[in-house]
């Protein structure tokens, strides 16, 4: 039987790891039966971590479709409780009938919210677009601002929109996005979520960035996204095809090498 593409490419990633990265798996691995405390957040579990993301999901980039930090952030806006797979089919429509943040500062309300009504909470979300482009244009000059604290100011940004625009387009590592996959796999992988109340995003992304280089702040986003949506999804992740797995002890896991 010919086997699943994303498990001939899961088991070449695994294959490519790193000496030391695979000598690091198999230290934590081993941990329990040397009897070692285990610690999950140890710099040698989090570089394997890393290094085997960065092998398994090579230049990977955010998967909606933008041409400019104006689009990026209305595309991170419509992404809230929808696939980007949904927004990327409603962004050229939109974009084409608003081309600029001032154009979509002087829309009609009732012609933006139909334009984007298959993302959900359209409603919502319009009004943060037109408040978003408004801000933009009155405030700073046409452009999206280049600091958390100026883009936190545009309605309907939060943290992770503001990382996600910072990191992905204009290259600026000032936070780690948290979305639902980040949030999943970072407790799986009990990286940061672990203890009670530190399961918010904010203390989620607090907490990665003090495990993580601040180097790989916004390709580990990317990674982590990757990887829950393609293997480490919610119900029944896909264990056996998962890079991770040796150094995965999730109660989650479908299946298990150790
Ligand atoms: S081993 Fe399973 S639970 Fe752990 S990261 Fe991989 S897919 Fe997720």
């Amino acid at each position: 039987m010919r086997k699943a593409a994303s498990q001939r490419v899961g088991k070449a990633a695994s294959r490519r790891v790193s000496k030391p990265a695979v000598a690091a798996v198999e230290r934590v691995a081993t941990g329990k039966k040397t009897g070692k405390m285990r610690n999950p957040t140890s710099q040698e579990r989090v570089a394997a971590i890393l290094e085997i993301l960065a092998k398994t999901y090579p230049g990977v980039v955010c998967a909606l479709h933008h041409r400019s930090a104006w689009e990026l952030t209305v595309a991170t806006i419509l992404s809230a409780q929808c696939t980007d797979v949904r927004v990327n089919l409603v962004t050229p429509a939109l974009f084409k009938a608003f081309p600029t943040p001032k154009a979509f500062a002087a829309a009609s309300l009732p012609e933006l919210e139909e334009l984007i009504r298959t993302t959900g909470f359209f409603r919502n979300k319009a009004k943060s677009i037109q408040g978003a482009a408004r801000v933009v244009v009155e405030e700073f000059g046409g452009k999206v601002p280049q600091t958390m604290e100026e883009i936190l100011t545009l309605p309907g940004v939060a943290r992770k929109t503001g990382n996600v625009v910072l990191g992905s387009w204009f290259k600026i590592a000032v936070g780690v996005v948290v979305d639902t996959h980040v949030m999943r796999l970072s407790r799986r992988l009990e990286l940061a979520g672990t203890t009670p109340g530190s399961t918010t995003p904010e203390k989620v992304e607090r907490d990665l960035m003090k495990i993580i280089p601040q180097d790989r702040w916004i390709a580990f986003s990317h990674e982590l996204i990757h990887h829950g949506r393609q293997i480490c999804v919610a119900r029944k992740p896909r264990c056996v095809d998962c890079t991770l797995e040796r150094l995965c002890n999730s109660s989650d896991k479908t299946w298990s090498s150790h």
